[in-house]
Order: structure tokens, then C-alpha cells, then sequence
């Protein structure tokens, strides 16, 4: 927490703890490790991986990064309660079973008013996710880039070959999304969380032969059951998990006087859907930030969005927003032929995802492979 901040904070949560969250539960390492530079460990059961394999129509590269995990696959109801338990001990007041149900900015505070009485406060943060009541009572806009997630938690397939890694499936079959394989443990049992994700807003046009527009219109979960079958899983019975995610476009505002979004109230990765780590971050950035206003007795955050695009996190959202196009839109060929030709950015990616040092060889290697995967121009 961001000195100066301390003893002011109220935290209320509509759910009561223990709570789940629709979520696959990969965190990169980074997060981890952000989390460690203020002295807070998640120890939750976690299943830690080893690096990324993404398979696409033109083949499936396997990136390793040798040491330390590069990630690890939670559940969010032991996660979600032990940071929140971790909150509590920093000297953060916890009001968990309390619902925001209507917010009103006044010259001298915010007037909140929740189903268990009002509240008032100097400032606001929304940190309440992706169907966020403060970012509608503020009156910002749903946001450019919305996405639909789906997944569901099966025994390994005969056809899963790695138990250490992130699986990607960026085959372009018309679906402006991915799909995932990742390893987790549930009740004690090893399983593997599968999904798919669709960029349902703000996606560009991509260039469509009849077979991929069929493809297109199928509906994730539909998706999602025909890959448990060509795994040879049988779909019937199984329990499906939907729920949306909000991207962040950079020119959209995330501020406004006394009040600060953050995670995905705010906005995260619209080409992934990566949003734990991001969320966390975020969290840096707005308790500096909030910290430094309160000292100036200054809460018109007029600045906050800038600070967020200067910051790790917005510097992270604004390349993701600006692949969106590059990795959907009439160039997915290419993309895809990079993403799974080259070795240099697997290495690049992963670094960055896990909180290690990018070699900026990895980087110029991967933009030669670009050049080369771009080669010859007309294909
Ligand atoms: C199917 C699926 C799979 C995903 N997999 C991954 C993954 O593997 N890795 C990853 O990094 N990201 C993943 N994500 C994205 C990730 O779950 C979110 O981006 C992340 O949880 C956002 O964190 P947040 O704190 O901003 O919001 P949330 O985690 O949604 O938390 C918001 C909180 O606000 C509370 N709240 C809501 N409304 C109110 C209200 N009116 N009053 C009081 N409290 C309120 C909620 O109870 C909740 O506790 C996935 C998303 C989906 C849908």
C-alpha cells in the first residue's frame, strides 16, 4: 500500500468470502512478483507453469523458459479470499456482503449509498469489475472492446501431451479469439481449465471465406463443446462457466473527479483477456497516485488517466490494444505465422509475462522474424 493512504480505506465487496469468479486463473509470474515487493504472498494451491506452447494452422511452437515458474494456474476462491485476507492484515477495513447500489460526486466528497446504509468518502477507486456500478454512476461509456469467455474444467485428454505448460489454439477458423488449455487443480485433483474467447466488440472486420463465416456465427460454448469431443471428452453433463470481460481502448477515459476505475471496471488486455495481473498492477499505480493527490488534498485526478498510460500496466494495455487489429483483423495470417515461427518472441513474451528481464535480442529477433514471416509481400 502507498504510504499515506493507510487508515483511510474502506473496502466493500457485494460478494461475501470466500467468493468464485468465472476465471481460468493463470497469473504471471509478474504479479507475484509485484505482490512480493510489498511484503504479500497468495500461498493458495497452485499448479506452476513451465512456459507457453500456441498451436495455429501453420504448426505449434513450445517455448520453455528454464528456472523459475513462469506462471501458476489458481483457483479464484482460494485466491480472491487470501488476498482479501492479506488486505485486511495491511489495516484495510474489509466490508465484504455490501453492494455500492448508487454513487453521487459532491463538491467536498462522494456520497455512496450500499445495501447496508451510506457511506461517504474523499475519494472513490472502482475496482468492481467488468459490470462496474461506480463506472456506470459516473456516467463513462461501456467501453470499446468487449469480449465473452467460457470454460470449463475437464480430466486430462489423451491427446494433452504437457502438463507444465499455457496452451494456446489461435487457429483462425473465423473465430476472432482463442482458445485454452490450461493445468489446475481442483478439490486436490489435477484437471485441465478449457475455454474459448471471442472479442464480441470492437473486433475488426477480418477477411472471411464462407466456410470461416459459418465457422464465426457458432457460438462459443458450441465451440468449446466441439473441442472437449475432438479431445474425446464428452460435453454432456458438464458445467459450463460464461461471463464477460471489458478491454481497454487507450484514448478511453478511466477518471473523473474524485473518482478512479481500475482493473476491469477500467479496462484490461482485449486480445487475451489477461486481466488478474493487470488488475494487480493497476492497483500500483492508483495507490501511488492516490497517495500523492492526498497529500495535495487534490482529487480532481484530471491527470490519472495519463499516469495510467505512463505506468506498467497502461504501457502493457496500450500495445495489447493497438495488436488487436494486427492479431484479428485481415492480417491474422501473418500474425499467426509469427506467433508460432518465432522462438524470439515466444522468449520475449514470456519474459515479460513472468517479470524477467526481456533481452533486447529476443526483441530485434523477433522483428526480423516478423520481416521474414511478412516475406514475400503478396502472400
Ligand atoms: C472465463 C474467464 C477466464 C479468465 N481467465 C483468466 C486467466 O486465466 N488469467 C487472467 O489473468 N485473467 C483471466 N480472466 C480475466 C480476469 O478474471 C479479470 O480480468 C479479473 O478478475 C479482473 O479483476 P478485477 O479485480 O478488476 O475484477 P473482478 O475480479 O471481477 O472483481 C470485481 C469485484 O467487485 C465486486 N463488485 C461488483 N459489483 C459490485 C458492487 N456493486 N458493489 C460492491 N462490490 C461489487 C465483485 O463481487 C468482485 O469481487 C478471465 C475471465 C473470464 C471471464
Amino acid at each position: 500500500m502507498a504510504p499515506g493512504l493507510r487508515d483511510r480505506i474502506v473496502l466493500i465487496d457485494k460478494a461475501t468470502f470466500p467468493r468464485d469468479k468465472i476465471c481460468a486463473g493463470a497469473i504471471g509470474a509478474r504479479a507475484d512478483r509485484l505482490l512480493e515487493t510489498i511484503g504479500v504472498h497468495i500461498p493458495v494451491p497452485s499448479v506452476a507453469t513451465a512456459g507457453f506452447q500456441v498451436s495455429a494452422r501453420c504448426g505449434t511452437l513450445t517455448t520453455r523458459l528454464p528456472g523459475r515458474p513462469i506462471a501458476r494456474v489458481v483457483r479464484r476462491i482460494d485466491y480472491d479470499a487470501a488476498l482479501l485476507d492479506q488486505v485486511r492484515e495491511q489495516g484495510v477495513e474489509v466490508r465484504d456482503g455490501v453492494a455500492l447500489e448508487t454513487l453521487e460526486r459532491r463538491a467536498t466528497g462522494v456520497e455512496l449509498s450500499t445495501t447496508k446504509g451510506a457511506l461517504s468518502a474523499r475519494a472513490v477507486v472502482g475496482a468492481d469489475g467488468v459490470g462496474s456500478t461506480v463506472r456506470r454512476s459516473i456516467g463513462l461509456p461501456r467501453g470499446r472492446y468487449h469480449a465473452q469467455a467460457v470454460e470449463v474444467d475437464t480430466p486430462w485428454a489423451q491427446t494433452d501431451r504437457d502438463r507444465d505448460l499455457l496452451c494456446f489454439d489461435i487457429v483462425d477458423d473465423g473465430l476472432v479469439g482463442y482458445a485454452w488449455d490450461f493445468p489446475t487443480r481442483v478439490d486436490g485433483a489435477s484437471r485441465v481449465c478449457r475455454g474459448v474467447y471471442r472479442l464480441t466488440r470492437g473486433a475488426p472486420e477480418p477477411h472471411l471465406g464462407a466456410p470461416r463465416a459459418e465457422a464465426a456465427r457458432v457460438d462459443i460454448a458450441e465451440r468449446l463443446a466441439q473441442r472437449l469431443r475432438a479431445s474425446g471428452i464428452d460435453p454432456t453433463g458438464l458445467h459450463f462457466r460464461r461471463y464477460a470481460e471489458r478491454g481497454l481502448a487507450w484514448h478511453e477515459p478511466c477518471a473523473v473527479s474524485r473518482v478512479v476505475l481500475v482493473g476491469e471496471a477500467a479496462g484490461i488486455d482485449p486480445v487475451l483477456g489477461e486481466g488478474i495481473a493487470q488488475a494487480i498492477f493497476y492497483g500500483k499505480t492508483a495507490a501511488e497516485y492516490l497517495a500523492t493527490c492526498a497529500e495535495r488534498g487534490d482529487y480532481r485526478f484530471g491527470d490519472y488517466r495519463a499516469a495510467v498510460m505512463r505506468s506498467p500496466v497502461g504501457r502493457d494495455l496500450r500495445i495489447r490494444a493497438a495488436m488487436v487489429r494486427f492479431i484479428y483483423g485481415p492480417r491474422r495470417p501473418l500474425a499467426e505465422r509469427w506467433v508460432v515461427g518465432s522462438h524470439h518472441l515466444a522468449v520475449a513474451g514470456i519474459s515479460y509475462f513472468s517479470g524477467r528481464r526481456v533481452p533486447r535480442k529476443r526483441l530485434w529477433g523477433a522483428a526480423v522474424d516478423l520481416a521474414a514471416a511478412a516475406w514475400p509481400p503478396w502472400r
